[in-house]
């Protein structure tokens, strides 16, 4: 099928991304329809690491993770160039760290399946692992070194792919969605809670964790749940005179004993995370539960954690798909309803590659890409 005007609905890193990539195919009218604002929701809050290691062993989706990862590469350059918008990629190595038995074990595992996948990654020492970073404390026994994970602003990243797709021809309209307007497996557009419609020749699933509701309107379960993640911003006193700089360590920090990160990005603060709870619904509170949670975990990764004062603290919330992988496709039984969800706690690695597959999809019926392992066909009774 072909589309004039396309309606986006949620303006998170994929809605916006996949309005970008509408735009490329070709499409000119695109509507990106938000409740609240432009990456308030997971995207602009999340820590922005891209990873070709999606912890899976389903083949498709380490083609599909790689795929992705080249896409963000290319975005790197195009898109600062285009709006202006450094969204903060950068490339520093990651360490994850072994205290103990469990956590060395972990972690050559860890290198043992990547090197498996053809990827790449390297054993050190932990002195070795000390001189690559001089956070890590004097337990580190040693480490798994990776150099291929680079990280963004995911807030940054949405925003910048918005303004481009803003140049040639998409808009944002605040509103909320309640339902689909249409019959018979086709949509003309969507209906808002104010009783407008935004009408389209095709419409994009793109809530996020809330698209669960989107299966009310589309007549099959959408199973994707929220999950609260917590964040928390340091900065280290002594370091002040010297600006942000000093407060960000050489490579990016991973306690595979216990969890815990410390991540560097190159436009914000260093990042401690990060909790992952499920069952608490749509609370999107900080709370206490992250300090208690996150600081043991990375003091014990970095002594000088504790002399840290935590300056900002995030908590939203991953859309997590049941099955483990996201939803993206056309949706079963609709002539012009595609879904982009579920992307759990990738959401703005995959974000290219989904939105690429759903301009596909919507400007010419199919993608050249082999999207089977996360197409939302499964969900069809
Ligand atoms: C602590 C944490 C760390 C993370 N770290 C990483 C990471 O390192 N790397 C990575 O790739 N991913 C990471 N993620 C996951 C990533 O943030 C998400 O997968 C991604 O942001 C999801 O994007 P989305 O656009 O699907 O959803 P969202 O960002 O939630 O956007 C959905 C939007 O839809 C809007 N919306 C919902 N319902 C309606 C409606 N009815 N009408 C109109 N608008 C509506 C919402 O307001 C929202 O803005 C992390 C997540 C968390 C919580």
């Amino acid at each position: 099928m072909s589309a004039s005007r396309v309606v986006v609905v949620g303006g998170g890193v994929i809605g916006c991304m996949t309005a970008f990539y509408l735009t490329r195919a070709g499409v000119r009218d695109v509507v990106v329809v938000e409740r609240d604002h432009v990456a308030s929701g997971a995207s602009g809050f999340s820590a922005g690491i891209l990873t070709p290691y999606s912890g899976s062993n389903d083949a498709g989706l380490l083609g599909l993770s790689a795929a992705s990862l080249a896409l963000h590469a290319e975005l790197a350059k195009e898109l600062p160039e285009v709006t202006g918008i450094d969204h903060g990629y950068d490339l520093k190595p990651y360490l994850r760290c072994g205290f103990g038995e469990v956590g060395l074990d972990s972690a050559r595992q860890f290198l043992a399946d990547r090197r498996a996948e053809g990827l790449d990654g390297e054993w050190l020492s932990g002195e070795e692992a000390r001189e690559v970073c001089d956070w890590l404390s004097a337990e580190v026994a040693g480490a798994c070194m990776t150099s291929v994970e680079p990280t963004v602003d995911s807030r940054l990243l949405t925003r910048s792919a918005l303004g481009a797709a803003e140049m040639v021809g998409t808009s944002v309209q605040v509103g909320e969605v309640v339902g689909l307007a249409g019959s018979g497996g086709t949509v003309t557009g969507v209906e808002l809670s104010d009783g407008g419609v935004v009408e389209g020749d095709a419409v994009v699933i793109a809530m996020g964790p809330w698209s669960n509701m989107a299966g009310e309107w589309l007549g099959f379960d959408l199973p994707v749940h929220p999950q609260k993640g917590e964040l928390l911003y340091m900065h280290l006193p002594e370091s002040d005179a010297g600006g942000v700089e000093q407060d960000r360590p050489s490579a990016t920090m991973h306690n595979m004993d216990e969890g815990g990160v410390i991540l560097t990005r190159r436009l914000s603060r260093t990042v401690l995370g990060a909790t992952k709870e499920d069952g608490v619904g749509y609370d999107r509170e900080p709370s206490s539960y992250a300090w208690e949670f996150i600081l043991p975990k990375v003091q014990r990764l970095a002594d000088r954690i504790s002399k840290a004062d935590v300056t900002d603290h995030t908590a939203c919330l991953r859309p997590m798909p049941a099955d483990g992988k996201p939803y993206v496709g056309k949706a079963p039984s609709w002539e012009n309803v595609f879904v982009a969800a579920g992307h759990w706690s990738e959401g703005v690695h995959y974000a290219p590659l989904t939105g690429k597959i759903v301009a596909d999809l919507v400007t010419s019926g199919e993608s050249d890409v082999d999207y089977s392992a996360i197409d939302v066909a499964r969900l069809a009774v």
